[in-house]
C-alpha cells in the first residue's frame, strides 16, 4: 500500500515537471505571456482541467476543448508522459525505488530532478523548436557535473567527462561530413550532455542507436520524398531516441 502511494506521488512530481518543461519551452519559445496555462489554440478558453491534471487532463477531456471542441495539441501530453517515464526510470535505477530520506539523498533527488528537467527542457526546444536555449543547457549540464561529482567515485565521474568529451567530439565529426546541414552546432551540445548521461562505455550503444535511428530515418525521409518532422529535424531528434532505447534497453535487462 506505501508503496503504491509512493509510486502515484513520484510519478505524479513527473508528469508535473513534464509540463513544467513543455510550459516552459513553449514560454521561451513561443510566447511569454502563456506561461502556465493551457489555452484552446483556437478560442483561446482557459482548460483548468488541462492545466491542473497532467496526462489526465487530456484523458477526461478525451483530447479536446471543453468549449469549441477543437482538438487540442498533443504535444504537452508527451511532454508529461515523458516526464513520468524518466522519473519512474530514476527513482527506480537511481535511488532504488526509495524516497530520499537524508539531505544528502535529498540533495542527489534534487540534481537529478533539475538535471532531469532541463534535459526535457532542452528535448523539446531541439525536436519542436529545433533551438537549444543556452542558459538551460549550462545548468542542465552544471546539474549533471555536480551530482555525479558528489555523489560518484572519481574513476565514474572521470569516465563520464571522458564519455561526453568523446561523443562531442564524434558530433563534431559528423557535423563536419554532413556541411552544417544534418548535425547542427547545438546538436555537439546535446552530445556531450548525452555522453556524460550514459557514461562510459555505454554511450556507445547510444551512439550505435541514433546511428541506427538516423538511417532509419534517412530511408524513411528518402521513401516519403519529403522531409518528415516539419524539415526542421537534425541529429537531435536521433540522439534523445537512441537515449530512450538505451533507457528501454536497460529496463528490459532488469526485467529479464
Ligand atoms: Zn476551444
Amino acid at each position: 500500500m506505501e508503496l503504491i502511494l509512493i509510486s502515484i506521488l513520484v510519478l505524479g512530481v513527473g508528469a508535473y515537471l513534464g509540463a513544467v518543461a513543455d510550459r516552459f519551452s513553449y514560454w521561451f519559445h513561443v510566447s511569454r505571456g502563456m506561461m502556465w496555462r493551457k489555452h484552446c489554440i483556437k478560442c483561446f478558453s482557459f482548460d483548468a482541467w488541462m492545466t491542473y491534471m497532467p496526462v489526465f487532463g487530456y484523458v477526461l477531456r478525451r483530447g479536446t476543448c471543453s468549449s469549441c471542441n477543437e482538438k487540442l495539441p498533443i504535444a504537452p501530453v508527451l511532454a508529461e508522459v515523458v516526464g513520468v517515464l524518466s522519473i519512474g526510470f530514476i527513482w527506480f535505477f537511481g535511488w532504488g525505488a526509495v524516497l530520499p530520506t537524508n539531505a544528502m539523498e535529498v540533495l542527489n533527488a534534487a540534481l537529478a530532478l533539475f538535471a532531469m528537467t532541463g534535459m526535457l527542457v532542452l528535448a523539446i526546444s531541439d525536436l519542436v523548436y529545433d533551438e537549444v536555449p543556452f542558459a538551460i543547457y549550462l545548468l542542465t549540464l552544471a546539474a549533471l557535473i555536480g551530482r555525479i561529482m558528489i555523489f560518484s567515485e572519481a574513476s565514474v565521474f572521470a569516465f563520464s567527462m571522458f564519455a561526453g568529451i568523446v561523443s562531442g567530439f564524434v558530433m563534431s565529426i559528423l557535423m563536419i561530413v554532413s556541411k552544417w546541414r544534418w548535425v547542427h552546432a547545438h546538436d555537439i551540445l546535446l552530445g556531450i550532455l548525452i555522453g556524460i548521461i550514459v557514461g562510459w562505455p555505454g554511450f556507445f550503444i547510444t551512439l550505435a542507436f541514433a546511428y541506427i535511428f538516423a538511417i532509419f530515418g534517412g530511408i524513411v525521409d528518402w521513401g516519403w520524398g519529403k522531409r518528415m518532422w516539419k524539415g526542421a529535424s537534425s541529429y537531435g531528434l536521433y540522439l534523445f531516441f537512441a537515449l530512450a532505447a538505451h533507457a528501454v534497453l536497460q529496463v528490459i535487462s532488469a526485467l529479464a
